[in-house]
C-alpha cells in the first residue's frame, strides 16, 4: 500500500487521494463515506488538481455524495480548491480561518512573481500549480477544540490540535475504521515546517496520534503510512529543537544554526531547507521579542539555505 498513488481504498468505506509526485504543494486528501453522505477531506492546491482528485473519488462518492468537506488546516494547498465543492457544509478550526484569511491565492501569485531570492525560490516549488481562477471559499463552519460528526452513520471526530504546523490543525479520525487523516501534522518521507509552533505543541500532537485507536495514517503529504511515521516526525521536532536551543543559548544567528546543524539521520527527509524556517520558529519561542517573518521573508530563509537555488 505503502507506493500506491491516487485513489487508494483503506476500508470500511474509507479512501485517500496520494499525490502522484512528492514536493512542496503536493497534498493528498481523503473520503470518508456513510450511508448516503461522504466527507471530504482537504482540497488541493489548484483547480486542476483539485478536479483529477473529485474524479478519481467520484465512484465510491456516487452512491454517498459529499455533504461535507473539512480542511485540515489553512495553507493553501489544502483548501484552494474548496470553490469546487463549495455545495457542501465546509468545516474547519478556528486558527485555520485566521490563517485562511492571511495567506490566499491573492498573497500566493504576489509571491510567486517577486523579484527576488525568495520569489525564485517559490516559483521554483510551486511552479507547477497554476493559481488563476482559484476564488477564496471560505469554510461555512468554525469550530473549537473538538467536533464529532456523524457521516451517514459513520463517526468522524474532528481534534483541533494546533497552532503547530499552522495556526490550527486538524486531524480527522474515524474510529470504526482505525484511520486517522492527519494532515500536515504528519510528513511522510519529508521534512515538518513549523510555520506557527509552539514545537511543544507538535509533539503533543503527535502523542496524541500515537495514542490514537489507527492502525492506517494518512499523512498531508506522502504515501499511507503508520505510526513510525509519526514516531520519525516527533523524533525531527525534539532533535531540530534542541540543536536550535543549543545554538541559541551559544549566541549563534538564527540563519547560521540553520547552516550548522547537521541533521545526520534526517538528512534524507525530502526538502531540508525548511530547516531554516524550524530553527526560527524555535528561536521566535526563545526570545518572543524576535519580529515574525512575512512569507516572502521565510521563503527568503529557505532560499539561502537551499543549495540548488
Ligand atoms: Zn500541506
Amino acid at each position: 500500500m505503502a507506493s500506491r498513488t491516487g485513489c487508494v481504498a483503506l476500508g470500511h468505506g474509507c479512501y485517500a487521494w496520494i499525490a502522484g509526485a512528492a514536493g512542496w504543494g503536493m497534498s493528498n486528501a481523503g473520503l470518508i463515506t456513510g450511508h448516503g453522505a461522504s466527507l471530504l477531506v482537504d482540497t488541493l492546491y489548484d483547480l486542476r488538481l483539485t478536479r483529477t482528485m473529485l474524479d478519481a473519488l467520484a465512484p465510491p462518492a456516487v452512491a454517498a455524495p459529499i455533504s461535507t468537506v473539512v480542511n485540515t488546516h489553512g495553507n493553501g494547498d489544502h483548501w484552494f480548491g474548496n470553490q469546487l465543492v463549495a455545495h457542501a457544509e465546509i468545516i474547519a478550526a478556528r486558527g485555520s480561518i485566521a490563517d485562511m484569511r492571511q495567506v490566499g491565492p491573492a498573497e500566493m501569485r504576489a509571491l510567486t512573481s517577486m523579484d527576488s531570492p525568495a520569489g525564485r525560490f517559490a516559483r521554483r516549488i510551486f511552479g507547477r500549480f497554476d493559481y488563476t481562477g482559484v476564488e477564496p471559499v471560505l469554510p461555512h463552519t468554525v469550530f473549537d477544540a473538538e467536533m464529532v460528526l456523524n457521516v451517514g452513520g459513520t463517526e468522524v471526530r474532528l481534534i483541533d490540535v494546533g497552532p503547530a504546523h499552522s495556526a490550527g490543525d486538524t486531524i480527522v479520525h474515524v474510529p470504526q475504521a482505525g484511520i486517522v487523516y492527519t494532515g500536515d501534522i504528519v510528513f511522510a518521507g519529508a521534512t515538518p515546517v513549523v510555520w506557527h509552533g509552539p514545537f511543544h505543541r507538535w509533539l503533543a500532537a503527535c502523542d496524541l496520534l500515537l495514542g490514537l485507536d489507527a492502525d492506517i495514517v494518512v499523512p498531508g503529504h506522502g504515501p499511507v503510512t503508520t505510526k513510525q511515521s509519526v514516531r520519525e516526525i516527533r523524533d525531527y521536532l525534539e532533535f531540530v529543537h534542541a540543536q536550535a536551543t543549543a545554538r541559541f543559548t551559544a549566541g549563534m544567528p538564527a540563519m547560521d544554526a540553520a547552516r550548522d546543524i547537521r541533521l545526520g539521520r534526517f538528512a534524507d527527509l525530502d526538502e531540508s531547507e525548511r530547516l531554516a524556517v524550524n530553527v526560527h520558529t524555535v528561536y521566535r519561542e526563545l526570545d518572543p521579542s524576535l519580529p515574525p517573518l512575512d512569507g516572502p521573508g521565510l521563503f527568503g530563509c529557505m532560499a539561502e539555505v537551499c543549495p540548488r537555488v
